[in-house]
């Protein structure tokens, strides 16, 4: 296999890439060790487009954050990606506070940002009516957003893939090879692909795949816990609340999401495996005090699930790395991507072309990077059951069309499986129950997947013609079902007093 570039890791900075890429006339290859892309840190994330204020103006984090934040209007519209501009309140409750709210407006304001407002008194209690009521004061910033990072991720892949890149899943890259000092091939678990360009967007992992072209830095890995409660108190908040941000993260938060639901986390700290997504009794806790400072009558009830995240945080330095090897040429590190990594997506994408077209010109000085003049900009409108429910009428016309939406398969998130097929076929296929799960929020509700999982699974197993028993949740060694009941009685001799149907 050959192309222009490959790309490794299918996050949400390797899907942005990827699509900002697939503007010029090149040939393309994403890889992805995982069976779905956003499997990484891209799907475990508090989901803000931060407004800027937080990251030094003289990083790239500050000024790449700012210049990413404006785009998240259109580029959601034209992905079809809900996306809220809800604005946020950094809360204070001391005089100090006040003073570290000072600093994060004056810095904000050097990042360029011109609607921060520090609020005081009965406006902070308007805006915020279950707001602890202790609190003094806040930096407002209604430029701050939510998304679904996985779903965001996701459409950028898509889009590339419509725009002419390959993805290529459960594609691993195990070594990069040179020759003379530049990029000739990547070796992948599936066989060699041969380019001249690589971009390194492997995340957690980025430090090991740059260790082939002899560059040097060490991630380590920085969890963060969340938890997640039912819809029916999305609406306990009106917008992000941070507390005082730490020199380690920007605390604890609590939130609405762009479905309703609430979220609350994350913490922070070091862990040994780069794999490690559990949560813990210490880290509910933690979480759950951290939240109740802000909005003290958190619900005990409803929670509905508990996951966690994997900051890639760079030994010894504060900020992204983006930049091309000075060791070997044709390679490109885009690592060390922590927070505000998903709020800086496009413009770090847009950052990695103009590197890639000063590499290009290096190793080919004939080759110009041209524009294609078919770029595709859209997806195309899914129809969603969930978003219908005040116009059921218009909803009939789409079964009338076809008999697939008129068939509910998840009651909690009210999903069709006409929904779920289209995830099954889109440009970035759906193979597994948790992959529909990113797409049609199947399973996402109250019950997580109790009542749906096995529809999801029989639907799947049908539409991809392959057996149940090779199903998964998320991937390689994740299959759900272990045997036929039939076999298992067979093997076991188990015998039924009564008839049994299996
Ligand atoms: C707790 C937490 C909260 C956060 N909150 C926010 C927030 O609210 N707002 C914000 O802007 N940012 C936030 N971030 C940061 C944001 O999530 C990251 O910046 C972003 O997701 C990084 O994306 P990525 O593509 O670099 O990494 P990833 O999403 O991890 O993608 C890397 C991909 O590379 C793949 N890969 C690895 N090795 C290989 C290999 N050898 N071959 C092929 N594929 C490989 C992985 O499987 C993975 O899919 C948060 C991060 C954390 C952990």
């Amino acid at each position: 296999m050959k192309a222009d570039v490959v790309i490794i890791g299918g996050g949400v900075i390797g899907a942005a890439i990827a699509r900002e890429l697939s503007r010029y006339s090149l040939n393309i290859i994403l890889i992805e060790k995982e069976d779905d892309v956003a499997m990484g840190t891209s799907k475990g994330n508090s989901g803000i487009i931060h407004a800027g204020y937080n990251a030094d103006f003289r990083t790239l984090k500050g000024q790449l954050n700012i210049k990413s934040n404006p785009r998240f209007d259109k580029l959601c519209q034209d992905l079809k990606v809900r996306f809220k501009r809800i604005g946020s309140l950094v809360v204070g409750f001391t005089q100090e506070d006040f003073d570290k709210l000072k600093e994060l407006k004056e810095n904000g304001e050097k990042n360029g940002i011109k609607n921060l407002e520090i609020i005081r008194g009965p406006k902070l209690f308007e805006l915020e009516p279950n707001l602890n009521f202790q609190a003094k004061y806040a930096l407002y910033a209604p430029s701050a957003g939510i998304i679904s990072p996985y779903k965001f991720t996701i459409a950028l892949a898509d889009n590339a893939v419509i725009n002419g890149v390959k993805v290529l899943l459960e594609t691993e890259a195990k070594d990069i090879r040179t020759e003379k000092k530049q990029v000739c091939s990547v070796v992948t678990n599936r066989g060699l692909i041969k380019t001249r360009t690589v971009i390194n967007a492997a995340g957690l992992y980025a430090d090991e795949i740059t260790k082939a072209v002899g560059d040097n830095f060490k991630i380590n890995p920085l969890k963060g816990e969340y938890q997640l409660f039912d819809k029916q108190w999305g609406n306990l908040v009106n917008h992000i609340l941070f507390p005082i941000p730490t020199k380690l993260s920007k605390g604890i938060l609590v939130t609405p999401t762009v479905h309703d639901n609430l979220l609350i986390g994350p913490n922070s700290y070091q862990v040994e495996e780069k794999d490690d997504l559990s949560t813990t009794k210490a880290g509910i806790k933690e979480v759950h005090a951290g939240a109740r400072k802000l909005i003290p009558h958190l619900p005990h009830q409803d929670l509905i699930n508990s996951f966690a995240g994997l900051r890639a945080d760079i030994e010894g330095r504060d900020d992204f790395i983006i930049e091309a090897s000075k060791k070997i040429r044709g390679f490109i590190n885009v690592a060390g991507i922590e927070s505000p990594g998903l709020s800086s997506a496009p413009a770090i994408a847009e950052m990695v072309s103009d590197i890639l077209k000063e590499v290009v010109k290096e190793i080919s000085p004939q080759l110009e990077l041209n524009y294609r003049d078919n770029f595709i900009e859209t997806l195309p409108e899914q129809p969603r059951f969930a978003d219908y429910l005040d116009k059921i009428g218009n909803w009939q016309e789409i079964i009338e069309k076809d008999a697939d939406y008129g068939e509910i398969i998840c009651r909690c998130e009210k999903v069709s499986k006409g929904e779920m097929l289209k995830a099954i076929h889109q440009p970035v296929p759906a193979r597994s129950l948790d992959a529909i799960k990113r797409r049609i929020r199947a399973g996402m509700g109250r019950c997580q997947g109790g009542f749906c999982g096995p529809k999801v699974l029989k639907i799947l197993s049908e539409e991809l013609k392959i057996s149940p028993l090779r199903i998964t949740k998320k991937g390689k060694r994740s299959e759900i079902l272990k045997t036929k009941a039939k076999d298992m009685i067979k093997e076991t001799g188990v015998k039924f007093k009564d008839e049994v149907r299996i």
